[in-house]
């Protein structure tokens, strides 16, 4: 509920500032000083403005895929038990790994207490979690979870949901995509959105005098 409202009042100031001049010389006296949004201002409002509207369907959409489409979720916990030193950790690690995940493919989810740190994904065996054991963010990490996923084609569309609901502090900005992989739909409401926002806001107008 907060989200439509904070959407519905985000989509009414841009609405007023887009009309204002519309509205005076209609002859009305709009409430408030006349917008001077340079176009990237104008950019952000609008995305800001997507973001709401996307953030609305992402935790309800990625819980039905992951839930649809994981095979297997374990966690691991980064404890002192599990050696010390990353070296030594990143040992434990891959053997727990051969182990307990039957999976070749799998979204793994760092996490540091209740920040998402990183996104990532082994596909057909390639790609493992331990791999970050290096990374400078790796030292804030309490857990890592891993989900493991039978079909390969599966994979991207799920990190990429991942990366919609968990939005992590350190990761590529998009996963990657192939011809036979899965369409992600949040990204795919992303397209519909942009279109509709630039049919509502378009970007780039046509100036044309006399
Ligand atoms: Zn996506």
């Amino acid at each position: 509920m907060a989200k439509h409202k904070d959407f519905e009042r985000v989509l009414q100031r841009l609405f007023r500032q887009e009309t204002y001049w519309l509205r005076r010389a209609a002859g009305m006296t709009p409430k408030g000083a006349a917008p001077s949004l340079t176009k990237a201002k104008r950019k952000r409002h609008i995305e800001h403005l997507q973001k709401i509207a996307l953030d609305m369907h992402v935790r309800k959409v990625a819980r039905a895929e992951f839930a649809a489409h994981v095979d297997q979720k374990k966690t691991w916990h980064v404890t002192k038990s599990k050696g010390y030193g990353r070296d030594q950790k990143k040992k434990t690690f891959a053997v727990w790994f051969s182990n307990n995940v039957w999976y070749k493919n799998c979204i793994y989810v760092f996490w540091a207490g209740k920040r998402c740190r990183y996104v990532g994904r082994t596909l057909r065996g390639k790609g493992r979690p331990q791999a970050h054991f290096v990374k400078h963010w790796f030292s804030g990490v309490t857990r890592i979870d891993i989900y493991g996923v039978r079909r390969p084609s599966m994979a991207p569309k799920l990190e990429c949901l991942a990366i919609h609901r968990w939005n992590p502090s350190y990761t590529k900005y998009k996963a990657a995509r192939q011809k036979w992989t899965k369409r992600c739909p949040i990204c795919k409401m992303l397209k519909q959105l942009q279109a509709e926002t630039m049919r509502a806001f378009p970007l780039r107008r046509k100036t044309k005098s006399c």
